[in-house]
């Protein structure tokens, strides 16, 4: 049985990072095996719902490091270091008593120290007996496999003269029904909320997306229930749907669907072998699990996280590229007994829409008050601050904007700076910015 120091199980964003920490922190050739069941290894996953939906994106170009400004890490560049990875290779069974990992093959392969990186998976609306849920032509996007079944059958819903509607108002459905608009298809954006990215989006911000979506020709229905899907010979035809209010059942036309409502973690394999947390497996600051020598980072990794605007902390998972980067680097460390300070991560999201581009540092609770600023009617670069008791500012949005804007909100977060609210001029993004820069 093959007997590695370091097991990475999981193969994904995170796995990358990991393995080019592992080395920077002093991993020797033959000490690593990272197992996966995709067919590729690491790869900047976000890339799947921009780039690759209007061929921009294709690998071997984006593995990562890529998207963290590294070195781009092939295949060849795993081999070079003496890191086995096996590509391919479902896991089916993790003994953590024993540390063994049993393969789909039947292979067994042990270790001295385990990092959990199983990441998530969709949400599928089969989970929920949804009538419809299992026809042709529904589609989710997790994977290189999900995104070259989805480009295929957008070419072929082009050539037909078909429909698509995406399910979901997230920041996946709002990406996916911009590539799918990029595309020349006719988009209908369906989903229960009162608007775009409802847990994020202020109604000014989503009102902003949404005058966007529609000039680019994506109708947006909100405030709509999907309660199934009609079709005929096994493939889609229509989406079903009833205003979340009530009313009447109604149909939208559809060949291709995708669907976007959220992720779940992968801890199945782990189950009643360790202690979890929101939907995922418990880490402390050094991402260690309850059991010895189990690491866990990425999405699958609930994590101590100290809430900005109030100073509690709580378990939190976060699925977002950052993290997954930053976890990776932290676990590494704690792997190699290099004993690093606790994880101290602030929460950053970004999206990429058509030619817009947002970032969001922190956090949006209800409990604070939002102040928008910049220009929302031209839609270049605007923003929108919260600002918690005192005017202590706990969260941060950017449309639009340089590197360095993004960089300045970010550290004015993270330093909780106080804005006073009266006399700043928020019509201008640019004088909103210099009196946040003036604080810091
Ligand atoms: C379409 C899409 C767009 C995104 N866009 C953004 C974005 O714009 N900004 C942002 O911040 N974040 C974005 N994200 C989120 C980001 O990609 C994730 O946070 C990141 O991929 C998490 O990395 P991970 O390594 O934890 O998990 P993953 O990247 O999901 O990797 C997990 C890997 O483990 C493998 N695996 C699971 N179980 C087993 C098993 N039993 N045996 C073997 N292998 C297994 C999986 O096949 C997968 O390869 C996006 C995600 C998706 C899906």
């Amino acid at each position: 049985m093959p007997t590695y120091k370091i097991v990475i199980l999981g193969g994904g964003n995170a796995s990358g990072y990991a393995a080019r920490a592992l080395i920077e922190n002093g991993l020797k050739a033959g000490e690593l095996a990272i197992i996966t069941e995709e067919n590729y290894v690491a790869y900047e996953r976000p890339a799947l719902s921009k780039g690759y939906l209007v061929g921009a994106a294709r690998l071997p170009g984006f593995h990562t490091c890529v998207g963290g400004g590294g070195e781009r890490q092939p295949p060849e560049w795993y081999g070079e270091k003496g890191i086995a990875y096996l590509t391919g290779s479902r896991v089916t069974k993790a003994d953590l008593a024993t540390k063994a990992l049993t393969l789909e093959s039947g292979e067994v392969v042990s270790y001295d120290k385990l990092i959990i990186a199983t990441g998530a998976r969709p949400i599928f609306l089969t989970e929920f007996k949804t009538p419809g849920a299992d026809l042709r032509g529904l589609h989710y996007l997790r994977d290189v496999k999900d995104a070259d079944a989805l480009v295929a059958a957008m070419a072929a819903t082009k050539e037909a003269g078909g429909k698509a509607v995406v399910v979901g108002g997230g920041y996946i459905g709002m990406e996916v029904a911009a590539g799918l608009a990029a595309n020349g298809l006719p988009v209908t954006m369906v989903f229960p909320d009162e608007r775009l990215m409802q847990r994020l989006f202020t109604p000014q911000l989503a009102a902003v997306y949404e005058r966007l979506y529609e000039g680019k020709g994506v109708k947006v229905l909100k405030g709509v229930k999907v309660t199934g899907f009609a079709g005929a010979d096994g493939k889609v035809t229509a989406v079903e749907y009833v205003a979340a209010a009530g009313g009447e059942a109604q149909q939208l036309e559809a060949s291709l669907v995708v669907v976007g409502v959220g992720a779940r973690a992968n801890v199945e394999l782990f189950a009643g072998q360790l202690e979890v947390a929101a939907g995922g497996i418990k880490v402390d600051g050094q991402m260690a699990t309850s059991v010895p020598d189990v690491y866990a980072i990425g999405d699958v990794a609930a994590f101590p996280l100290t809430s900005i605007a109030t100073g509690d902390v709580s378990y939190v998972r976060q699925e977002h590229v950052t993290h997954c980067r930053l976890s990776a680097a932290q676990a590494a460390k704690a792997v190699m007994g290099l004993s690093p300070a606790p994880y101290d991560y602030l929460p950053f999201f970004y999206s990429r829409v058509f030619s817009l581009s947002w970032v969001f540092y922190g956090e949006a609770p209800a409990s604070t008050t939002p102040l928008h600023f910049g220009d929302t009617e031209e839609a270049k670069t605007f923003g929108c601050l919260w600002l918690g008791a005192g005017g202590q500012l706990v969260g941060a949005f950017l449309e639009g904007g340089s590197a360095e804007d993004a960089a300045l909100l970010k550290s004015a977060v993270a330093a909780r700076v106080a804005v006073a609210a009266e006399g700043l001029d928020t019509a201008s993004s640019a004088a909103t910015l210099a009196a946040i820069k003036a604080k810091l």
